[in-house]
């Protein structure tokens, strides 16, 4: 199947009992056995069924299953949130005493939750480039996962996936990419050689801000197999390339309990059908809106991926010849420009979200980055005369009579 018939066909052909075609929305907390027997096989794993819904929904499954397909992974797990999804898929691997690798230019919330990891004797380093020599350099023997995301939010630097994978793959580290910013429309980082994808479903995959849910796929790796990955040897034996989804969903996953409600997967699952088709309209509206702003005067930097003047444009080229993405940052000269422009929009919504059907702003650096030092906003590319612009679906012309409107009276 081609990509977006895979978002509409993936992994599912209708519901087999009542011929509906979307998937039914089982809202049951726990499912009913005839016999005690029966359950007893399901809890022993001899069998496989339905048992509560913190453990598994088939409708979660179906949007996993779904996600999985999208992304060509092995298996899917589906998370409360995104910062959830990030938590659990970093857990499942790391230990006290473990090292892991970040790019410093990731979103805000995922920058506060690593560096809290050192409070479990975990290390994170966070590297403002991931190249071959800073990669090299910052290894060791303990390090076990390499983190970044595909385009970071909001520095929007552009990964280099295809050398970090080789990297990853040389010395054995897990690379885990969160490609929240490119969907799998965009970017699909198993194809690349990434062993984990991390999204937040709360933003292109649902596409319309109705549900916070966040997704880990699997790429199933063979890398878990090396003894150093201490509790996967189990794993690895019985369930072969599922290893990775096998530990989360019989460890940390259940134990935790962060799980996406059938309502929201739902929801994502409505949204989803219409991928590819948003992402084409987000992207062609967030060039045409970056060319604009490049030639208005009271703009004084536009940054976005895939202008030529950006340091990442040569790579944005390689990687993304179906468009960037859809969020760019600007700088207005002082944060009273950027509070002015922000205050006099009309048809944009200032508020903290990404990825919705909407065009949205914020300040970075007052809102999401406001507990960050002034070194942590410039390594994640924050100034106070920055907004981030997460285009949306609008006619373009619309988003660019606003913004017109706006940057007159700053
Ligand atoms: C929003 C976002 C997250 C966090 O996701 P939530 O669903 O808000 O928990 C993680 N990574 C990126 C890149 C994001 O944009």
């Amino acid at each position: 199947m081609e990509f977006q018939t895979k978002l509409i066909h993936g992994n599912w052909s209708g519901d087999s009992k009542t011929g509906a075609t979307n998937v039914p929305l089982y809202y049951s907390n726990a499912f009913i056995y005839k016999s005690a027997k029966e359950l007893e096989n399901i809890f022993a794993g001899r069998e496989t069924g339905y048992v509560y819904s913190r453990i598994g929904n088939p409708t979660v499954e179906a949007f996993e299953k779904r996600i999985a397909a999208a992304e060509d992974g092995v298996a899917a797990v589906a998370t409360s949130s995104g910062m959830s999804a990030i938590y659990l898929a970093m857990m499942n691997i790391l230990k006290p005493g473990d090292e892991m690798i970040a790019s410093s230019g990731i979103f805000g919330g995922t920058y506060n939750l690593f560096k809290h990891l050192e409070d479990y004797s975990i290390h994170v380093k966070f590297l403002g480039k991931l190249d071959e020599e800073t990669l090299n350099s910052a290894i060791t023997d303990r390090t076990k996962v390499v983190f970044a995301e595909t385009i970071g939010n909001p520095k929007l630097d552009v990964l280099d996936i295809e050398t970090v994978s080789m990297i990853c793959q040389k010395k054995n580290v897990i690379f885990a990419v969160d490609s929240t910013i490119t969907s799998p429309y965009l970017m699909r980082p198993i194809e690349y050689g990434a062993d984990i994808v991390i999204h937040s479903t709360s933003k292109y995959i649902n596409g319309n801000s109705s549900a916070i849910g966040g997704i880990v796929v699997d790429g199933g790796s063979k890398k878990y197999r090396d003894d150093k990955f201490t509790g996967f040897q189990q794993y690895v034996k019985r369930y072969g390339k599922f290893a990775y989804t096998a530990k989360l969903r019989n460890e940390i996953g259940k134990d935790i309990g962060a799980v996406m409600s059938p309502m929201n997967s739902f929801l994502n699952l409505v949204g989803i059908e219409s991928l590819g088709l948003r992402m084409t309209a987000h992207c062609q509206n967030a060039i045409g809106l970056a060319e604009y702003l490049l030639t208005h005067d009271k703009i004084l930097h536009v940054n976005y991926p895939l202008l030529e003047h950006s340091s990442y444009y040569d790579i944005a080229k390689k990687y993304y010849k179906k468009g960037a993405s859809a969020i760019l940052t600007c700088r207005l000269g002082s944060k009273e420009n950027a509070f002015n422009f922000i205050d006099n929009l009309k048809l944009i919504s200032n508020l903290v979200n990404i990825g919705d059907a909407r065009t949205l702003i914020v300040h970075p650096a007052s809102t999401i980055c406001i507990h960050n030092t002034y070194e942590e906003k410039e390594q994640m590319g924050v100034y106070e005369d920055l907004v981030r612009i997460s285009v949306g679906i609008e006619e373009l012309t619309d988003i660019l009579e606003d913004i017109d409107q706006a940057l007159k009276k700053v």
